[in-house]
């Protein structure tokens, strides 16, 4: 998942007045996901990934590839298949300044039925430059285990339940394309065509 506009643009730059350095970071974050992240309509981002069977050092370094694209990208998460790897594994980070998380064959439990409407972008369309507005739950209970193998079991909500919900979507073939509301979805394809 690409990072929210607000988190890309401090709140005291206001709208219009970007400076110079800030435009070109951005810049510079998007020109990595374009290159580095596999980009829609790669059939890679619709097929379901596997479960990975042993975390040895391959696995291990996958994730820490995963981790400095997510960084280069300014991105708050990132699946495998979006680095063209079929395999149950992302990885996601809350804020800039915090080191990435792993979770391998993530299961996802107990997700509530309240949910939230939020912008939502991610880096396999046009980059992250693109928000749209999607429903998830408020809460969950995610499973798994860490790059040393070892269970990871983690009660996330609010931004945290909406970055797994959105990477483990990805180990499913499944986009924000899928869930957008129709209005939506069809403005989001009108722009994918037009800047392919
Ligand atoms: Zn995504």
């Amino acid at each position: 998942m690409s990072e929210t506009e607000e988190q890309a643009a401090p709140a005291e730059e206001a709208e219009g007045e970007e400076t110079a350095a800030a435009r070109e970071e951005r810049r510079r974050h998007h020109a990595t996901a374009m290159r580095l992240v596999r980009q829609f309509p790669d059939p890679a981002l619709r097929t379901p990934a596997r479960t990975v069977e042993d975390v040895d050092d391959e696995v291990r370094a996958l994730a820490a590839r995963m981790a400095e694209i997510m960084e280069q990208s300014h991105g708050v998460g990132l699946a495998a298949p979006q680095i063209g790897v079929l395999r149950r594994l992302l990885v996601y980070r809350l804020s800039a300044d915090e080191s990435a998380r792993t979770v391998i064959n993530p299961t996802i439990s107990d997700l509530s039925e309240e949910t939230d409407v939020d912008s939502e972008g991610c880096l396999s369309l046009l980059g992250g430059e693109l928000q749209v507005p999607i429903e998830r739950s408020l809460r969950l209970v995610l499973t798994g285990v860490d790059g040393e193998g070892k269970p990871v079991r983690v009660e996330a909500e609010g931004l945290e339940a909406r970055v797994l919900q959105h990477e483990i979507d990805h180990l499913n073939g499944v986009l924000i394309l899928d869930r957008a509301a129709k209005e939506d979805r069809r403005a989001l394809m009108r722009e994918l065509r037009l800047r392919a």
